[in-house]
């Protein structure tokens, strides 16, 4: 951080604090876990864009939420904020998972719209004043949109591709293909997301529940600046599941027509057997029949059951009603 560009901000701020007009405030919210190498980069490249887009009467601020980082983000953070009273940390108590942290960092935040982005430079800050753009011709919502997936493997792109799809079948909110949570949203909104109540929080799905006058934006995604992801196959799994649970019953209802079918075709074959019986005489070697018939339906069984379990599983955590996520410590900027 430059320091023509903190006595700048510290003018501003002196100028604001004897100005009664109000700021525009617009929030980054950066959820970081065990980024202490990308911090740095990250405010370097963002500050480049959002410094000069500050007037008199629009700003920003940049609110970190560390999701319970072991490393030294949070060291690290603090002493970025020193420099720039923009800069606000929610200092989580352990790692929620990105979703909670995000939550966190919305709720947190009072701007007039707010901007959730990854600290790793995936969401690349150059897109910002196109965000910025719509919204002041009135959008509520800007979606940025990745335009490829170079930057990702073949098996995340296939498989992120085939979730979009499997998904959107299911599901009445449609999610749009390519796009993450890296998004501009307008107050309204923020506060409607603000009000769900609901603990799962399957942020891309809540996003495009809430509706409202959206704009698209394409940008092409970069590779990780510094780091590795942490989200294993295994993490995106359930990732996925949270999000199908989340927004369709299909899954659960399916299993009423699935035994519908399968009662009725047992029925015609029960009559066909006992026909046989009848007429042409017991046919006793039914050993192969049986067995498959047997094997067939408790598996069928075990999927609804199992199937059953993981939205039963959400419902049980939904109604214990703990908090999605408890702060330790709020470091204020100068907000
Ligand atoms: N993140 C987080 N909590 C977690 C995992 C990730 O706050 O438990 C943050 C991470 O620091 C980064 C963003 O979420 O700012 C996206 O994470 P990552 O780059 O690992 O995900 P990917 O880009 O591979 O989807
Ligand atoms: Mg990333």
């Amino acid at each position: 951080m430059d320091r023509s560009g903190t006595s700048r901000r510290l003018e501003r701020a002196v100028i604001r604090s004897t100005n009664e007009r109000r700021r525009t405030i617009v929030a980054l919210i950066v959820p970081v876990f065990n980024e202490a190498g990308s911090i740095l980069p990250f405010l370097h490249e963002t500050g480049d864009i959002i410094d000069p887009l500050e007037t008199d009467d629009f700003g920003f601020s940049l609110i970190f939420v560390n999701d319970g980082s072991t490393d030294s983000t949070l060291e690290t953070l603090v002493t970025a904020q020193k420099a720039d009273p923009r800069i606000r940390i929610i200092d989580l108590s352990r790692n929620f998972g990105k979703e909670a942290a995000l939550t966190a960092g919305l709720d947190a935040c009072s701007a007039d719209a707010a901007i959730p982005i990854d600290v790793d430079l995936q969401d690349p800050p150059e897109v910002i004043p196109q965000l910025l753009e719509h919204w002041r011709k009135g959008s509520n919502v800007v979606i940025a949109k990745r335009l490829d997936r170079s930057s990702d493997t073949l098996v995340k792109s296939k498989t992120a591709f085939l979730f979009y799809r499997v998904h959107n079948m299911l599901s009445k909110t449609q999610i749009p293909e390519n796009v993450g949570d890296f998004r501009l949203m307008d107050r309204a909104v923020l506060d409607v997301l603000k009000d769900m109540p609901e603990r799962r929080r399957f942020m891309k799905g809540l996003f495009a529940w809430v509706g409202f006058e959206t704009a698209i934006v394409e940008y092409k995604r970069a590779a990780r600046s510094d780091g590795r992801t942490t989200f294993t196959p295994w993490k995106l799994w359930n990732f996925a599941l949270e999000g199908i649970t989340s927004f369709s019953n299909l899954p659960l209802e399916i299993w009423g027509y699935v035994g519908s079918a399968i009662s009725a075709l047992a029925f015609l074959y029960g009559g066909l057997l006992a026909g046989r019986a009848i007429f042409i005489g017991a046919d006793v070697p039914g050993y192969t029949s049986l067995m498959t018939s047997i094997l067939f339906l408790g598996g069928v069984q075990l999927i609804g059951i199992g199937v059953l379990g993981q939205y039963l599983g959400r419902v049980y955590e939904e109604v214990k009603r703990r908090p999605v996520y408890v702060v330790r410590k709020v470091y204020e900027g100068d907000e």
